[in-house]
């Protein structure tokens, strides 16, 4: 690529309204234009750095048997009612209306779609195992849009969908994709980590999330000192990879009402925090008389809505005897694990405390389901799922027995998932088995945030002039930076040769060919891009035979003879 030819489009200023330095490089890189809240364009710098991550995606993807297809980015409703997603899954869902008043949605995610794909199209056990990979545009109405591509509304992703005879295909071809995204994200150059996952409702103890680690990071990983455990501290958040809620239980649906007691004591307690610091509270407290007690409910509070929320969540208070995931109490309060603010949905703390007799309840039969903060008991409580792990700290003992936990924060930039049967259930996707009995087709599902790793990358590799990107996704491999092209032939020359032996080579080169560009101006930029190669030649180093290299993460630039650098490159 010539640069007299191409769209540059670096500044020197770093745009106040971006916090996190993969925002503010991509912007000053020239990668990224904001369009919108959450909606980015992808100038040519950035967009050669995407098609870099997509590339190794989908080798991966082929090399692990799954078939790359293309769905629609707009569904019709119809399918999300079949699988319950259109009541459940909240306001992340942008829905549309067609001209004939027909309802749709700009997908999230793909399940519905391939899951009424795969009932058409596949009949026989024998076409079992099947795999699908689409890399696609998806749209979240995201509450918080933030730190530019990394938590947008519109962004790329790849996902795929797995379908099985039996749970033990599931299990295998679950372990071929674990295998295959540990090599995307070596392939990209990333420290990144695959740590176990919250299932929610789902069940099962397959679900790994892969963290990019970094300060920035929006989640708490707990690691071991001494084994390979690893874990996302999330509260149990009953969602699918891909962004789907447990349904309400039956028994959610049943409201009880807090007596007077009880809401004096939630009361009390929310104005003891005034700086809002607490945003859930699991109360343990009694209904109001005639009705069943004891009572556990879920009060959220918005970061500036205490009153209204105090108020309306205490007069949703759902039914406590089942102990049901707070996941699903919050449900039935209908909020949104979404609106909770960075900090999600986290426990902080129990109100009432008097209701010791509860505790009893709790740490018998549900023990390896609950842990609540802020009452002595919880802290007793086995640390045996990852549920268990929204309260934990540095320094706890790790859950496997091995060592004590160290805790980070991590970029999620994939989330693999055991889907089992619970789309093809509910959307009726069945085979017939070896004996012709029909039999519905356990399901697996895996996605990738192909854009957020662009920024996550960034995240990991950056210094005072710019980003540093790992060769594997590197916009340019290799700049050529000429000092005064426009006044000497020799360096014309030479740069020209350069430049189109490399091309023929299939380098990704950019000779940074503008006539009237400042060799210091030019040096920033190509830093600043973080093209990881450089070479500079002028007549003085030509005179001796020499050209200038430097490498971006190097100190110090060296010089190379003419004859030797063609020999490396040539
Ligand atoms: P998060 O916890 O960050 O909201 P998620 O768990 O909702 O992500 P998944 O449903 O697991 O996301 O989707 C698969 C992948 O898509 C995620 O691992 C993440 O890398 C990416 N992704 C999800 N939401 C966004 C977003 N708003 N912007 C960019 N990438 C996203
Ligand atoms: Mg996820
Ligand atoms: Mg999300
Ligand atoms: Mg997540």
């Amino acid at each position: 690529m010539r640069a007299s030819r191409y769209l540059i489009a670096t500044q020197k200023e770093t745009p106040n309204d971006a916090v996190v330095i993969s925002h503010q490089l991509m912007l000053r890189a020239g990668m990224i234009r904001r369009l919108s809240s959450g909606l980015y364009t992808w100038l040519p710098t950035g967009l050669r750095v995407l098609r870099k991550v997509e590339r190794i995606v989908r080798e991966e993807m082929d090399c692990a048997g799954s078939l790359e297809m293309l769905m629609p980015v707009v569904q019709p409703a119809e399918l999300w009612e079949e699988s319950g997603r259109w009541q459940q899954y909240g306001p992340e869902l942008l829905r549309i209306s067609d001209r004939h008043n027909n309802d749709f949605c700009l997908g999230p995610t793909h399940e519905e779609v391939i899951t009424d794909l795969i009932r058409n199209e596949i009949k026989s056990y024998k076409q079992l195992p099947a795999n699908f990979y689409q890399v696609q545009t998806k749209f979240r109405d995201e509450i918080r849009p933030r730190f530019g591509v990394m938590r947008a509304r519109e962004f790329t992703m790849k996902d795929a969908y797995s379908f099985h005879v039996d749970a033990d295909s599931l299990q295998e071809t679950y372990d071929i994709m674990h295998g295959a995204y540990c090599r995307i994200f070596e392939r990209i150059g990333l420290d990144y980590r695959p740590v176990l996952a919250d299932t929610g409702s789902i069940g099962g103890s397959s679900s790994h999330e892969f963290h990019v680690l970094a300060q920035s990071g929006e989640d708490d990983i707990a690691f071991s000192s001494k084994s390979r455990y690893a874990a996302n501290v999330e509260l149990a958040e009953a969602v699918a990879p891909t962004g789907e809620r447990a349904a309400p239980s039956q028994e959610m649906q049943e409201v009880h009402t807090p007596n007077q007691k009880t809401i004096a004591a939630v009361s009390e307690f929310l104005q003891s925090d005034p700086a809002h610091s607490v945003k859930t509270l699991i109360v343990l407290g009694e209904c109001e008389e005639g009705e069943s007690a004891p009572l556990v409910a879920l009060v959220l509070r918005g970061d500036h809505e205490l009153n209204e929320l105090k108020a309306e969540k205490l007069s949703g208070i759902a039914s406590p005897l089942q102990f049901a995931p707070e996941q699903r109490i919050a449900e039935a309060l209908g909020c949104h694990i979404g609106s909770l603010g960075p900090v999600g949905m986290k426990v902080e703390t129990i109100v009432d405390r008097s209701a010791a007799h509860l505790a009893d309840f709790i740490c018998g039969a549900n023990r390896d389901d609950y842990h609540y903060t802020g009452v002595n008991w919880g802290r007793d409580v086995a640390l045996s799922r990852i549920e268990d792990l929204r309260n934990v700290v540095a320094g706890d003992i790790s859950p496997d027995g091995q060592g004590t936990l160290e805790i980070k924060r991590g970029i999620e930039v994939g989330h693999i998932f055991q889907l089992g049967e619970k789309y093809s259930r509910a959307m009726n996707a069945t085979v017939l088995d070896e004996n012709g009995k029909e039999q519905v087709i356990p399901m697996g599902c895996y996605g990738i945030g192909v854009s957020r790793i662009v920024a996550a990358a960034i995240e990991q590799n950056y210094d005072d002039s710019g980003i540093i990107w790992p060769d594997a996704i590197a916009p340019f491999q290799l700049a050529i930076v000429p000092i005064n092209m426009h006044k000497s032939d020799l360096v014309r020359e030479k740069c020209e040769h350069l430049y189109e032996s490399l091309r023929a080579k299939g380098v990704d080169v950019l000779l940074m060919d503008e006539p009237k560009a400042r060799l210091g101006a030019m040096l920033a930029d190509v830093e600043l891009i973080g093209i990881p190669h450089r070479i500079v030649i002028g007549d003085r180093g030509l005179e001796k035979g020499v050209v200038e290299y430097k490498g971006r993460a190097d100190a110090e630039s060296q010089e190379f003879a003419v004859s030797q650098l063609e020999d490396v490159l040539l």
